[in-house]
């Protein structure tokens, strides 16, 4: 049977190689995206993945939109929460709309990804939710409060849901990356970006393909007994 696997912000950067690995291991793939038409069309065309718009921030978009995904593809059984936003600045600068959207975005929308499927999974008794966190949830970054608050929630979410979930063979985990190689760390300044590399103790950033890999072991039968775990993918960044 092929699972279907709806991957959020899965058309470009760390999303992407999370869709391909995904089908590269049998699933029927699905990707989320909010507004840039030209790359999903162009990921859609080069992968034949279906990309499927919509704002995962928006609760009622959100059940519509998988109610649909439903319809047209299949009981959706795994789900990556991947779309995320960054909206930095120091707290003393940072309007409450900053902090609104990406909490709004960044946490908002797996609460709202699962209400939307993980009723199905636990009626099913299969399921797999990866929620992507990040280094800077666990270890708090200079100048992105609402960030590191949105992406610490991820980690609790996690936790809670994955003890809901347990019993019905639902497994939830998360996954902290530390900087990987996209558009969202090429908007960092480079003289930032210079520091943060020279703190990394394997010496590089990190590539998509090597979140996707953790994803697509968490999404697997094999993870089957790892649930509200956060597997950290950051290069020894951060240890704990
Ligand atoms: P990108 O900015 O490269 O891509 C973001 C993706 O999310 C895009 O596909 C975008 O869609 C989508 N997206 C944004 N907002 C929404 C929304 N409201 N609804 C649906 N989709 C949305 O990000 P990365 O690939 O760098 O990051 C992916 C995830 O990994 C994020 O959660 C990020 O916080 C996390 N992360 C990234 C790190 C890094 O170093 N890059 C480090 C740690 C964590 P569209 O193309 O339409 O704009």
């Amino acid at each position: 049977m092929t699972r279907v696997a709806v991957v959020t912000g899965g058309t470009r950067g760390i999303g992407e190689a999370i869709s391909l690995a995904l089908q590269a291991q049998g699933r029927t793939v699905v990707a989320n995206y909010a507004g840039n038409e030209e790359k999903a069309r162009a990921f859609t065309e080069r992968t034949g993945i279906a990309s499927y718009r919509f704002d995962v921030g928006d609760h009622e978009a959100t059940l519509e939109m998988c109610a649909k995904i439903a319809a047209e593809v299949g009981p959706i059984d795994i789900v990556v929460n991947n779309a995320g936003i960054t909206r930095d600045g120091v707290l003393h600068k940072m309007s409450f709309d900053d902090w609104n959207e990406v909490m709004r975005i960044n946490l908002g929308g797996c609460f709202n990804m699962a209400k939307a499927t993980f009723p199905g999974m636990r009626e099913r008794g299969w399921g797999r939710i990866v929620n992507i966190g990040s280094i800077n949830g666990q270890a708090g970054q200079y100048g992105q409060v609402n960030y590191a608050a949105a992406k610490s929630g991820i980690h609790g979410f996690t936790k809670a849901l994955a003890q809901e979930g347990a019993k019905y063979g639902v497994t939830v985990n998360a996954i902290a990356p530390g900087y990987i190689d996209t558009d969202m760390v090429a908007a960092v300044p480079a003289p930032v970006l210079e520091k943060i590399v020279a703190k990394i103790p394997v010496g590089r950033l990190g590539q998509a393909d090597e979140i996707a890999r953790g994803v697509a072991f968490l999404t697997s039968e094999d993870g089957a007994f790892v649930t509200g775990s956060t597997m950290s993918i950051n290069g020894g960044q951060h240890m704990y």
